[in-house]
């Protein structure tokens, strides 16, 4: 109840926060990294001419009326503010945190195999091998999560919110469901602070992950480039061995692909190397780029407004328990 009443009190400063998550350095969505994106974009633009046929100008490739026009696109913008208010509300109080699973890890892993190092080594290569193993453990979260998302029907019903979103631009990377966002924050947080645990056992407690303005520094150089593009109308694919690697921003158009083949592939954030060892990979082929559709289909005309995206997975989950009654009602033929 207390944590209600300071949200309440805080809401103008946190309807303002969003403004200003904007131009944060820490927020993920900021101009400078859209900035970032943008340039990545007219790298593209400038370095294939097949790019350049499809579209009239750099200017008209980079931002297309259709794309961020369409209500769905309107949409997404109207929740962006929504979304980080009722983040809020939440986050500090549901999610738990990389660190503090590590340090709760730690205890137990050093209880077992006593508190010295396993292994000497120095300063950079512990920094070099945590910041990997924790990054890699993260995108295993990720990966676990989403799967859940996609394959348990209480969970999907959360997540196709996310999936319904007909056209895709940066803004709809938050177009999340609280709960499909608690389910990713938590499984991330424990996957990733064993992984920091399991180093701070090896290399002992100074083992730390590298980090640039908080974001472990791998993640960092992906936020720079392709983070923004996942969610865009610009297809940029990672093939052969770096398309099993990488989740270039094609793979993740595929992956909000409407078309039954892609269902449920490339589940990873950053990378597609847990898809690849638990076979849920499509590397983007050209024919993806030329039949690709985003969206759930008919069922995406049911996410109309702010409040179908928050409200309508509790309505479609709890219809089947209305319906017998209903059914009860219905005159007998
Ligand atoms: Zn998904
Ligand atoms: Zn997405």
């Amino acid at each position: 109840m207390d944590t209600f009443l300071e949200f309440l009190a805080a809401f103008p400063l946190t309807l303002w926060g969003s403004v200003v998550m904007l131009f944060r350095p820490e927020s993920n969505l900021n101009i400078f990294y859209l900035s970032s994106s943008a340039l990545v974009v007219a790298a593209v633009w400038y370095a294939s001419p097949a790019v350049r046929t499809r579209a009239s100008s750099l200017a008209a490739y980079l931002l297309p009326a259709r794309v961020f026009l369409h209500p769905s696109a309107l949409l997404d913008y109207k929740n962006y503010f929504v979304f980080l208010l009722v983040r809020v509300f939440y986050f500090s109080t549901m999610v738990v945190t990389g660190t503090m699973v590590a340090n709760a890890f730690a205890v137990h892993l050093s209880d077992i195999f006593g508190s010295n190092p396993l292994v000497e080594a120095s300063m950079w290569t512990v920094l070099a091998v945590t910041t990997v193993v924790e990054f890699l453990t993260l995108e295993l979260g990720y990966w676990v999560a989403h799967r859940i998302m996609h394959e348990i029907p209480f969970f999907w019903e959360f997540h196709k919110t996310h999936h319904a979103a007909e056209v895709m631009t940066p803004a709809t990377a938050a177009r999340v469901h609280p709960v499909d966002d608690m389910l990713v924050a938590n499984a991330s947080g424990v996957f990733g602070g064993l992984g920091l645990a399991i180093c701070m056992q090896v290399f002992g407690r100074e083992a730390q992950t590298f980090t640039l303005l908080q974001y472990n520094a791998i993640y960092y150089a992906y936020l720079l480039t392709f983070f923004h593009l996942r969610h865009s109308h610009v297809w940029i694919a990672c093939t052969g061995w770096l398309g099993h690697i990488v989740q270039s921003p094609a793979h993740h158009q595929i992956h909000h692909s409407d078309a039954p083949q892609h269902a449920g592939t490339n589940l990873g954030y950053c990378l597609v190397i847990w898809d690849w060892a638990f076979g849920t990979l499509h590397v983007p082929t050209e024919e993806d780029r030329r039949n690709l559709a985003f969206g759930i289909g008919p069922e995406g005309k049911d996410y109309r407004t702010l409040s179908d995206l928050y409200i309508l997975p509790f309505v479609k989950l709890l219809r089947p328990l209305r319906a017998p009654e209903e059914q009860e009602k219905q005159p007998a033929v």
